[in-house]
């Protein structure tokens, strides 16, 4: 149960801000999955966006989380998921980032987001960012004999209206790295030999200090092999597709 928080955003029956499926996974793999849910606590009243507009990808990343437990079960692996949607405060992007908790999102003005006063910037930080750092935190700090790789899954849309609705981003999956490059190199060169996909490399986003926060703070801070993976939003529109995907990253690791 969540924490209740002195303004009442989020009440005691809300689901809780950090969800951690297969704890005792036996994998070395340990996922996380930033962007997993679209859920505004109701203190927020939806930012002031519409139901549609927080079905989108402005919201959450579509079909991630799905990927991620089924990629979880097949690997036996530890999966830890942000229960609020991104736009509550992004859980991969540094506090000081002004897309931390940002008033614009692909074009589309996030009314509850605009005008904070540092003490709500505080509350947001307190109540969903550090709980659910704290929790991988303490993962990999349990871990800390074993060998650990980490491995974060998005998705991405296919089109972005300020890259113009119409210019379709040509790769299937992506994959990235900082500094360490074998697990995210050996994803690529197993998902390359499938003709069929067209797969990037840093593409579409590289990891930038800047932009990022999961990895640089709990894979480079610990030296782990880790990778991103991005995968496009238009194949995990149904459950045989993200079946598909999770099937396909978990051969990919072997
Ligand atoms: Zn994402």
């Amino acid at each position: 149960m969540p924490l209740l928080d002195a303004q009442g955003i989020l009440r005691a029956d809300e689901p809780d801000v950090v969800e951690v499926f297969n704890p005792k996974g036996r994998s070395e793999f340990v996922l996380v999955c930033d962007h997993a849910s679209n859920r505004i606590p109701i203190g927020l009243k939806q930012l002031g966006l519409t139901s549609a507009e927080l079905q989108g990808h402005i919201a959450w990343d579509l079909g991630a989380a799905q990927v991620a437990r089924k990629l979880a079960v097949h690997l036996d692996a530890t999966l830890v998921l942000s229960g609020y949607s991104r736009l509550v405060i992004d859980c991969n992007r540094p506090l000081v980032s002004p897309q931390s908790i940002t008033p614009v999102s692909d074009g589309v003005v996030v009314q509850g987001n605009v005008g904070l006063t540092e003490a709500e910037r505080a509350q947001r930080r307190d109540l969903f960012f550090e709980p659910y750092h704290q929790v991988i935190r303490q993962i990999l700090d349990a871990r800390s004999s074993q060998t650990t790789q980490l491995l974060s899954i998005h998705s991405f849309s296919p089109a972005l209206a300020q890259e113009g609705a119409d210019t379709l981003r040509p790769w299937h999956v992506g994959m990235s790295f900082k500094e360490k490059p074998t697990l995210a190199d050996h994803l690529y060169q197993a998902l390359h030999k499938n003709e069929q996909l067209c797969v990037g490399y840093h593409e579409p986003y590289a990891i930038d200090e800047e932009f990022d926060y999961t990895l640089i703070e709990h894979a480079l801070k610990r030296q782990l092999e880790h990778a991103m993976v991005e995968i496009r939003q238009d194949q995990l529109m149904t459950e045989s597709q993200t079946s598909q995907w999770a099937e396909r990253l978990f051969e990919a690791l072997q």
